[in-house]
This record gives structure tokens, sequence and C-alpha cells, in this order.
């Protein structure tokens, strides 16, 4: 496996370990027959309780049954799942870094209690309701909206994109509290089965087919009080879940790029040409060369990622450079990889293309790339430049 500047040497024990653990589970569970659910359009549900086992949900947190473990094993374990595949990872994200994490950074003692120790386990599963139809880039201009009555609110609007609300029990809604001055966004523990909740599945996807997508109507829901997450009010609330799960996008990314250079390599070198391997040829040494040193400095900007973050230090201007760097570069080489395993490349049988199609999506959610340069642009000038 590509390790060019050794980095490995710098882990410690409990950190292989678990990058080992979520590898060999990749190669048992998921490799085998990924190419298959992304043709279907499906997920493997039935590896969601068995990735809780393993402890792949939120496993940084401390407490509640998680075993905090560092930031570093939490970005290998990032990047082994995107090896297998973008949906896997994103699932392992939104559970832990959008669900998981809210309730544990703002959420009451009986909300950590009722929901942390379940969706560690996977037997419980969450969605994050962000994005609008109208509101995606800007979620400040958000229409989704609570308003007060006798014990608790009533929700309505409509929330889309969410990774997972068709099979969710519980989604986390943010939305204007209209009953509060300046509308402050709070979160919401929204139960799927309560009144009024609908979670259409988006069916026409060409990215991220191993991943299930849908929306969230909300028709006049009523949630108690007690669903409401106490500890935010204000956009703070979604942007710093996003921060989180944008940190294990850095790692993702080079996971996913990771595995197409090792299937081109592997290709290269089984493939004959002109009387021999085609890795004999410039060309596709050329090749191997700039994907080998552009997915090197994508891991080391993801290993400083996680000594900042480690240490208190990373912000979210931080993680913009590294979700946008690792994320382009993932999706460019990918397409490299897919070029050097000619008609096959465009195959299911191999990894490459499924990854390069899965970029498009990992290349626009969470900040598309263009948010990401106007984070970074107003870092450098001071002068923000979105409106
Ligand atoms: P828009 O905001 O309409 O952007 C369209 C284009 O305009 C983009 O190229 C964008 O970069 C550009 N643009 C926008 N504003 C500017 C500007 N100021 N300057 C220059 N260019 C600009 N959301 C959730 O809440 N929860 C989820 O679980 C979730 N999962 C997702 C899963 C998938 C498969 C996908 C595709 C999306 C998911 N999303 C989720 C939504 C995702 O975060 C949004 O798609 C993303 O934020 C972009 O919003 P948009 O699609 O409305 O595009």
């Amino acid at each position: 496996m590509l390790d060019f500047v050794q980095l490995e040497a710098d882990l410690d024990q409990e950190e292989r370990m678990i990058r080992d653990t979520a590898r060999e589970f990749v190669e048992e569970h998921v490799k085998p027959d990924i190419g298959e659910h992304f043709e279907n359009g499906t997920f493997p549900k039935e590896l969601i309780p068995k990735m809780g086992e393993m402890g792949f949900y939120a496993p940084n947190l401390e407490g509640y049954g998680s075993p905090n473990v560092s930031e570093t094993a939490y970005g290998l374990l990032m990047q082994e799942l995107e090896a297998g595949d973008s949906g896997l990872r994103s699932m392992a994200s939104v559970q832990g870094a959008l669900v998981m994490y809210p309730i544990h950074a703002y959420g009451s003692e009986e909300q950590k209690d009722e929901w942390l120790p379940e969706m560690g386990t996977g037997e419980t599963i969450g969605c994050f309701g962000l994005t609008e139809p109208e509101h995606g880039s800007n979620p400040t201009a958000m229409e989704t909206y609570a308003e007060r009555d006798d014990d608790g609110y009533v929700l309505n609007g409509s929330k889309t994109w969410i990774t997972n609300s068709p099979i969710a029990d519980v989604a986390i809604v943010w939305a204007r509290d209209r009953s509060a001055d300046d509308d402050p966004v709070r979160g919401f523990l929204v139960e799927t089965d309560r009144d009024g909740v609908s979670t259409n599945k988006i069916t026409e996807k060409l990215s991220l087919r191993a991943s299930i997508t849908g929306e969230i109507g909300l028709n006049n829901v009523r949630v108690p009080e007690e669903n409401v997450l106490p500890g935010v009010s204000s956009m703070k609330g979604p942007l710093s879940c996003l921060t989180q799960a944008r940190y294990g996008i850095a790692w993702g990314a080079v996971g996913a790029a990771r595995d197409c250079f090792e299937e081109a390599r592997q290709y290269a070198n089984d493939r004959d040409q002109f009387g021999g391997p085609i890795s004999r040829f410039q060309l596709q040494q050329r090749k191997l060369a700039e994907m080998g040193t552009q997915i090197t400095l994508a891991q080391l900007l993801a290993y400083r990622l996680a000594e900042l973050k480690e240490r208190g230090e990373m912000r979210p201007q931080h993680v913009s450079m590294a979700k946008r760097n690792n994320v382009r570069m993932a999706r460019n080489q990918s397409r490299i990889a897919r070029e050097m395993l000619g008609g096959n490349g465009i195959t299911t049988d191999y990894s490459p293309m499924r990854h390069m199609a899965n970029l498009e999506t990992v290349y626009t959610y969470e900040g598309t790339h263009d948010i990401h340069t106007l984070v970074l642009g107003e870092e450098f000038t001071g002068i923000p430049a979105y409106e």
C-alpha cells in the first residue's frame, strides 16, 4: 500500500490496529460485491450493525460507549472505509460526525443516554437534514421552521439530498425557531415515524450509487421540547458538525485515490501490450509518478490536520483547505487511474470509475469545491466574496 514517506512509522499501536481492522473489513465484506451494489443502486445494509460492532461510528467521541480514539485513528478509519467506497464512508460520517457528534456536543444528558449508545452500535440509524431544495450552498437562508405549541414545537418544511433519510430512525433537522427573537437555527431530533414525516428516496443518482439518499418532508410534525438540542442556537450548530464530517472527508478522499492508484499499478504490471506489461512504458510510469506524488501530498495534509485537531488548534479554514485539495486530487487521479485500465476501466469489475463517479458527490457535498475556495479567499484577503 502506498505510504511513500513512511507515515506508518509514527502510528501508535491502537492506530495501526484500527487501520488494519478497517482494511480487513473492507477487503472481506465490502470489496467482493460493492460493484454490484453500485450497479443496483443499493447500500449493503447488513453492514450497518457490523460496522457498529467494529466501532466505526464516532469512535473519537468520549463516553457513552465510545472509545475516544485519536484523531489520526479516526482519520485512518475514514481513509480505509473510503478505499472501499465513498458510500460506506458517508454512512459512517453521517452517523458519527453529523448525528452522534451534535448530540454529544449539544444534547441533554437524557438525549445522550437515549441515542448515543444505540447509534454507536448501529441499532439506530440517524441522518442530518440541513440542505433544502432551494438552499444548498447557503443553508443560512433555510425556510424550514418550528413554531411553539403547548408542549413542544411544530415543524414544517422540506430537506433534500439527505444521506440515509429513507432508512433513518431519527433525523437531526435544522430549522428556524420562529417563536424566538431573530429566528435562530435550532437542532431538532425528529423520529421518522412521527406523523407528518416523509422520507422519499432519490433514485436517479449516477454518483454515490451504493448509498441511500432521500428527502425529508415535514408537514405539521409535532416534537416535544425534550427533542430540541439545548446546547446550541445559531448556524454554529450545523456548521460545527460539518467541520467534523469534512475532516473525515479530507482523509477519506485519500483512501479512494489510493485504491485507484493500487488498482492502476497492479493492472499496469499485469496487462501486456506490444510484447510486455504496459507499466514499462514511460507514459504509464509518468501517470503513476504523478498519482503517487499527489496522494502523498494529500496524506501529509491529512496527517497535519489530525495533529492540529488533537491539539485543539484546527480551524474550519484548515479543514476547508484539506477537503478542497484532497477531494480535487482524488477526483483528478481517479480519472487517470481509470484511463490506465483501458476498456476494463469503465466497468464495475474495477474500482477507479466507481470512485470517480462517487467523487463527484464528494466534490459537491459538505461545501462545494467553489464554496471552500471562497472560505480560503476570505481567509487570505479578509474579504468575503459569497454574495
Ligand atoms: P448549489 O448551492 O445550488 O450550487 C450550484 C453551483 O453553484 C455549485 O457549483 C456551487 O459551487 C456554485 N455556487 C453556489 N454559491 C456560489 C457562490 N457564492 N460563488 C460561486 N459559486 C457558487 N445535505 C445534507 O444536509 N445532509 C446530507 O446528508 C447530504 N447528503 C448528500 C448526499 C449526496 C449524494 C449529495 C449529492 C448531496 C448531499 N447533501 C446533503 C447536499 C449537499 O451538501 C449540497 O448538494 C451542497 O451543499 C450544494 O448545494 P446545492 O446542490 O443546492 O448546489
